[in-house]
């Protein structure tokens, strides 16, 4: 008799540990994503900004599961699930993947939100995969690069000044590292442009930043940045994004324009696409943010047989961070593991809240482990960094990492700076393209969508 199957969609955290989960099981196991690594999401930041390689960040997923023998691991992206007839299927360069499953788990994760303005994200690209990484450290360095052959000051003042959206983790991250990287690391690098004077904007509708850290976090992490040279503007609504800059309307009333070629948005996700095929063939609905409501043992109500986990489900507010993610793919894996062994797990699903981390700066963190455990500073660093050593996928990239951040926190040297020009204009090209970009398996566009009018 064929042994169950387990289709898992994604290879993110809730996807890969829950097939690690069932390493042992009776099971026959099959991850399809549609990236071939494991993304560790929170350092993604450090690739743009040129501390990190995209291969420490991101392992290949066939390498960590090799030695796993009842996985496969498939490249495809799932654009249907069949809940009646428990069919996954997707689709890679033209090729299509059909798989049937006894049980699936669904991790595929969240993108970018632009509050229903998606054009803006042609201007100010979001960081949620490798692909926005790398597009972000080209715009940065080439900013700067194209203000060093400028001769118009004001030119050279929009190629100088960067705006991150969004006083969230990412954003406060995001915007410690370009400052310092401006104001540190590239000081004796340039001879047309200062880049001490480059300008670093942090923007966000809320009144303060990391709003979840709590008030005494919140306000240590601003007075750090400020310190170190980030221009904070809260309580402002970003209300157009363009090629050359970007306008704000503020909780008073006023508006500001902001002029800056290099622009980020850190701000909102939504869940992917698939969690709204799965509510709809459920009778549920989505919340806001795309996010499919579960049952209290995380599975789709009516389907026990499938999980939504990670950054997909809605279950009592638990926020959108990788243990919650770990700890629901490992609990997914514990209830199917129990059904087939004929010990039921009958225990919901619980999170246990290990806290959060920030870093603001070189030598500079915070970091709250609960409401009473709070550290901000050269302490609350030491934990970021010990703890996120621990969670980089794979011997060698552990070391590599601590090799690069000993280079850039002792020295604030970044060693991770190439950039291409397929990296920059990657995503116009695709976007003026429009409907007709299809690549296939041999790399060309298939002749009959060109539309050689427009060409
Ligand atoms: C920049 C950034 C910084 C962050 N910092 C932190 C932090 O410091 N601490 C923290 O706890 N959390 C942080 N998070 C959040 C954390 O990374 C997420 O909560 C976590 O990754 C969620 O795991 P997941 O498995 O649900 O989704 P993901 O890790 O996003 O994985 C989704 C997977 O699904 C695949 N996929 C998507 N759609 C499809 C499809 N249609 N078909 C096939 N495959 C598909 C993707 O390729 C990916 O492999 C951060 C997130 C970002 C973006």
């Amino acid at each position: 008799m064929p042994r169950p199957h387990v289709v898992i969609i994604g290879s993110g955290f809730g996807g890969l540990f829950s097939a690690q989960a069932l390493a042992k099981a009776d099971v026959d196991i099959t991850l399809i994503s549609k990236t071939t690594a494991h993304l560790f999401q929170p350092l993604l930041y450090q690739v743009a900004t040129g501390i990190l390689s995209s291969g420490e960040i991101a392992p290949a997923t066939r390498d960590i599961l090799r030695k796993q023998k009842n996985a496969r691991v498939l490249l495809g992206e799932v654009n249907k699930i069949n809940l009646d007839s428990r069919i996954v299927i997707g689709e890679k360069l033209s090729k299509q993947i059909i798989l049937r499953y006894d049980y699936l788990i669904v991790a595929a994760g969240a993108g970018q939100s632009y509050f229903g303005n998606d054009h803006f994200a042609t201007f100010a690209p979001g960081m949620k995969t490798i692909d926005d990484a790398l597009e972000l450290r080209a715009r940065i360095f080439g900013a700067l690069e194209m203000a060093e052959l400028s001769q118009d000051a004001a030119e050279r003042r929009s190629l100088m000044t960067f705006v991150v959206v969004g006083a969230g983790p990412t954003g406060v991250e995001l915007a410690g590292q370009i400052v310092e990287l401006c104001h540190k690391t590239l000081v004796e690098s340039f001879r047309n442009i200062d880049t001490r004077q480059c300008r670093v904007l942090l923007l966000d509708a809320a009144p303060v930043v990391l709003p979840p850290f709590g008030e005494k976090l919140s306000a240590a992490a601003k007075k750090e940045l400020e310190r170190i040279g980030v221009e904070i503007k809260l309580g402002g609504m970003v209300t157009n994004v363009d090629a050359t800059g970007l306008d704000v309307k503020y909780q008073d009333g006023t508006t500001e324009r902001v002029d800056a070629i290099c622009k980020v948005w850190a701000a909102g996700v939504q869940a992917s696409p698939l969690g709204k095929t799965l509510a709809e063939q459920s009778g549920i609905e989505v919340d806001r943010a795309g996010r499919v409501p579960v049952e209290p043992d995380l599975t789709l109500p009516g389907h026990p047989e499938v999980f939504v986990v990670g950054d997909m489900m809605s279950l009592d507010r638990l926020p959108g961070v990788a243990q919650v993610a770990i700890q629901g793919g490992r609990y997914a894996a514990k209830k199917i593991i129990g059904e087939l062994t004929g010990a039921p797990v009958t225990e919901r699903f619980s999170y246990f809240d290990k806290g959060s981390m920030a870093v603001i700066s070189r030598f500079g963190a915070v970091a709250k482990i609960n409401d009473k455990v709070q550290w901000s500073g050269f302490m609350a660093w030491l934990a970021w960094l010990g703890l996120h050593l621990i969670y980089v996928v794979g011997f060698k990239n552990r070391i590599t990492t601590l090799l690069h951040w000993t280079i850039t926190f002792l020295g604030s040297g970044r060693s991770e700076r190439v950039t291409t020009e397929q990296q920059l204009v990657g995503r116009l090209a695709v976007k003026q393209l429009g409907p007709a970009f299809e690549p296939t398996i041999s790399g060309i566009l298939d002749p009959k969508k060109i539309d050689h009018k427009k060409s």
